[in-house]
């Protein structure tokens, strides 16, 4: 079979990979120059089933009201006049019930899950290097109170067979003696010895050379405009180079996945929600920390890769604007030189900000849409690089009409009526 994928960030890249290895032509779509260089390029880096929390929750909302006017705040509302983020926000707002929690929380974690026995699959299948770091996350908290609370809210994941392991703060120094700055400001961690993390903009450019080397085309710069359909099949996708026709299509695009299904009269909630990244050069007199990991009270991720850290922080539901300032970064470079100034040169900041694909639930849409060759695989949120492997492997199991390996309530986007 041909199948077009569209988007060639981790979701599509992935996508092709699990296609390709099903024995079909594949043909990756993106307007970028390279792969990976929309959301993708510079994320957290972090592979954590252990963080697999929904972040639809009962404290959200007074977060976000909070965020209306206090600058820092880790969830942040910025009101906009479009319709879609209206919509999105009320579907996100009912997911902020205990019970909805419990239920997201628990399937994301089965995927993230799978997703990373995926992973593990495909690094050994390929054996590129992409700064993998497999020694497990840190996830630690400045206050007493907050680190109780969280002992106890791990239990959820711990029930999904994540394992936990609860750190005093010398504990957490002895684990990783890169955190010793920050040894008075840390009451205590969780530890997850089976998370990982990695470059996953590296991972997605090689994985998508193995995907040229298997055969794939990967057609860059090339605008995705619309989709052409008839009698419930899509026939063709039209581009800026002329359409391109296929068997079958797998919808990846991101945070722009919903607009090619409004075109056709249906609607998918995915709305983006900002992040911001930097990222700093780490030499030999530097002491980069050993593993990655979250500040929890500030939601402050941070990461070795390599030579470099990289630092993310901030959820702000607002628009489809990439921009930033130097000053968006202020705060949450201070927190992170407060806690290890000696892990990199913060004077050489390497800024980002990317706009993650996020659905009310916090589970991505995989299946078939109403047309019965098109695909879905996106709306992957805060943990599309955690969940890219396991869910591309669930997309071509679909295709060719395998069983997946785990159930998909929540993310079947047939059984929800959405697309
Ligand atoms: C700050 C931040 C930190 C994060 N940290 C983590 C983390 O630690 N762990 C984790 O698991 N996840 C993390 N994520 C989430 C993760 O990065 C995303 O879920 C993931 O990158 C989404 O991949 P995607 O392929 O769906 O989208 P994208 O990477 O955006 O890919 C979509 C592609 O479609 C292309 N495209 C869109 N529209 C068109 C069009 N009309 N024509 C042609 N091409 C088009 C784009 O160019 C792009 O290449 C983070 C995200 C952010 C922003």
């Amino acid at each position: 079979m041909r199948i077009a994928v569209l988007g060639a960030g981790l979701a599509g890249i992935t996508s092709a990979w699990e296609c390709l290895r099903d024995g079909h032509d594949v043909i990756v779509l993106d307007r970028a120059d390279t792969p990976a260089d929309f959301t993708s390029k510079a994320n957290a880096g972090l592979i954590a089933p252990g963080h697999a929390f929904a972040w639809a929750s009962p404290r959200v909302p007074g977060i976000m009201l909070r965020s209306l006017w206090t600058r820092n705040q880790a969830i942040r509302y910025r009101p906009s006049f479009d319709v879609r983020q209206w919509r999105w926000l009320s579907q996100f707002l009912r997911q902020c019930t205990t019970n909805r929690a419990r239920i997201n929380t628990l399937r994301k974690a089965r995927l993230c899950l799978y997703s990373q026995s995926r992973l593990q699959l495909v690094t050994d299948e390929t054996a590129f290097p992409y700064d993998r770091n497999t020694g497990g996350l840190i996830y630690f908290y400045r206050s007493a109170q907050s680190f109780e609370a969280a002992a106890i809210k791990s239990e959820i994941l711990a029930s999904q067979g994540v394992r936990i392991e609860s750190l005093d703060r010398d504990q957490v120094i002895a684990r990783d003696p890169g955190l010793a700055d920050a040894r008075d400001i840390i009451s205590g961690a969780l530890f997850v010895p089976s998370d990982e993390s990695g470059d996953a903009r590296l991972f997605t450019h090689r994985l998508a050379q193995r995907c040229e080397e298997r055969g794939a085309q990967l057609q860059m710069r090339t605008e995705i405009t619309g989709l052409q359909t008839e009698s419930g099949r899509v026939t063709a996708v039209t581009t800026s180079q002329g359409p391109v026709f296929a068997d079958a299509f797998v919808l990846a695009l991101g945070v722009f996945s919903p607009n090619l299904l409004h075109q056709l009269g249906v609607r998918i909630p995915i709305y983006p929600v900002k992040g911001y990244s930097v990222t700093l050069p780490s030499g030999a007199d530097h002491c980069l920390p050993k593993l990655g990991g979250v500040d929890e009270d500030n939601l402050l991720a941070y990461c070795p890769m390599g030579s470099r850290l990289r630092i993310t922080a901030t959820a702000e539901i607002g628009n489809y604007n990439t921009a930033y300032t130097p000053d968006d970064f202020r705060i949450m470079l201070s927190k992170a030189q407060a806690l290890m100034p000696r892990a990199a040169d913060f004077s050489t900041p390497n800024y980002w900000a990317g706009l993650r694909p996020m659905t009310p639930t916090g589970l991505p849409l995989i299946g078939r849409s109403r047309w019965s060759n098109l695909w879905l695989n996106t709306g992957h949120g805060h943990m599309g690089w955690t969940m890219s492997c396991g869910s591309a492997r669930i997309l071509a199991d679909l295709i060719i009409n395998n069983q997946p390996e785990i159930p998909l309530e929540g993310i079947d986007p047939a059984t929800m009526g959405m697309a």
